[in-house]
C-alpha cells in the first residue's frame, strides 16, 4: 500500500527565505522556532494542515539557498542533487503551526526525537534543539493534504506528535459548526497543546506507554471510536509514524466502509 495520497500543490510564490528569530523548548518533546523577514510577506497562507519543504543551514554560513529549484518536483530534487554536497541545505518536511502575517511571522513546531545511534539521530530534530537563532532557512510551499469532503462537517482526525500541527492546525480551520472526532498520541502527558477547536469535535488526547510503537495507541483509539463516528459522509485524516497512516486508512475503508476519496493519510516518518 502507499504512504500518502496526499496531493501537492505548490504555490507560485517559490522559495521563501527567513531567519529563526525565536525558539524555544515548549515541551518534553516539542521545540518551537519562530521564522521571521520580509521575504515571508511573499507566503500563500492556506491555513490548516499545510506543509512545506524546509531547507536547513547544516553546512553553517556556508549554506547556499540561492541556486536552488522554487519548487521540490522531480526537476527540483534532481536539481538539488546536483548542487555541491558541501554547501547544499539539508531538506526535511513541516508543517505551519501558525502565520502571523501582520508581522510575517511563522512558528514550526519540530518533534525533538533522540537516538543514541549517530545515524539514526536525523538532521532536522538536533538542529531545532540547538535552538539556532539566527539561522538562515528557505522554504518551498507543498500546499495541504487534508481535503474536506463536500456535503458533510463531520470529521475524523488521527495523528502522532509528528502530525500534532496538522491535525490542530485543520481543528483551528474548519468550519465552526463541524463535529466528530479528533485523536493526538505524544509521548508525554506535557506536550498536550492548547487547542482551538469546534465545540462539537471531541479532542482526545493519548500519552504513549514507554516503549510502545509510535502510534499503535492512537491507532487503536480510532478503531474503539463508535460505529456512529464514521456512519454517513464524514471527512478523515490519518498522519504519522508509517504504520498509523497505513493502518488508521485501512481501518477506515476496509472496516468502516468510509470512501477511499474521504480519507487523506500520510506516513510522516519511519520508525527504524
Ligand atoms: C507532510 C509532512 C508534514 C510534517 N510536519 C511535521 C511537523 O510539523 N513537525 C515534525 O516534528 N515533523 C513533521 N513531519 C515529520 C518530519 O518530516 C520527519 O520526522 C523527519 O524525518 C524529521 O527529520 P530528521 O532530520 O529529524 O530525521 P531523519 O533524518 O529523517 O531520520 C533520522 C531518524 O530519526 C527517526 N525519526 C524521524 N522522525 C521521527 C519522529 N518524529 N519521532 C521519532 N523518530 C523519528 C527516523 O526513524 C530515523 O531513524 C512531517 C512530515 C510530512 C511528510
Amino acid at each position: 500500500m502507499p504512504s500518502s495520497n496526499i496531493v501537492v500543490a505548490h504555490a507560485e510564490t517559490g522559495l521563501v527565505t527567513a531567519e529563526v528569530v525565536r525558539a524555544d523548548r515548549i515541551s518534553p518533546s516539542f521545540v518551537r522556532l519562530t521564522i521571521g523577514g520580509d521575504d515571508l510577506s511573499g507566503w500563500r497562507h492556506l491555513g490548516f494542515d499545510q506543509w512545506f519543504r524546509l531547507a536547513m543551514p547544516i553546512a553553517g554560513e556556508a549554506t547556499r539557498f540561492d541556486r536552488m529549484s522554487d519548487r521540490f518536483d522531480t526537476r527540483g530534487y534532481l536539481k538539488y542533487l546536483a548542487l555541491p554536497k558541501a554547501t547544499r541545505p539539508e531538506i526535511r518536511n513541516y508543517t505551519v503551526r501558525e502565520f502571523r502575517p501582520d508581522i510575517n511571522e511563522m512558528d514550526i513546531d519540530f518533534v525533538a526525537h533522540e537516538s543514541e545511534d549517530p545515524a539514526h539521530a536525523g538532521v532536522a530534530a538536533p538542529w531545532a534543539v540547538s535552538l539556532p537563532v539566527g539561522d538562515r532557512v528557505a522554504l518551498i510551499d507543498q500546499g495541504c493534504g487534508y481535503r474536506a469532503v463536500t456535503g458533510t462537517d463531520r470529521v475524523v482526525l488521527v495523528g502522532d506528535e509528528s502530525a500534532l500541527p496538522a491535525v490542530l492546525g485543520i481543528l483551528r480551520d474548519i468550519d465552526p459548526k463541524s463535529s466528530g472526532h479528533a485523536i493526538i498520541e505524544v509521548p508525554e502527558l506535557e506536550d498536550r497543546q492548547a487547542v482551538a477547536a469546534p465545540n462539537g469535535v471531541d479532542v482526545q488526547w493519548i500519552v504513549r506507554q514507554p516503549g510502545a510503537h509510535p502510534g499503535a495507541a492512537a491507532l487503536d483509539a480510532l478503531r474503539e471510536l463508535p460505529a456512529s463516528a464514521t456512519a454517513g459522509p464524514v471527512s478523515a485524516f490519518v498522519a504519522g509514524e508509517q504504520a498509523l497512516a497505513t493502518g488508521g486508512r485501512r481501518h477506515l475503508v476496509n472496516e468502516r466502509e468510509v470512501a477511499k476519496q474521504a480519507v487523506d493519510f500520510c506516513g510522516y516518518w519511519r520508525q527504524r
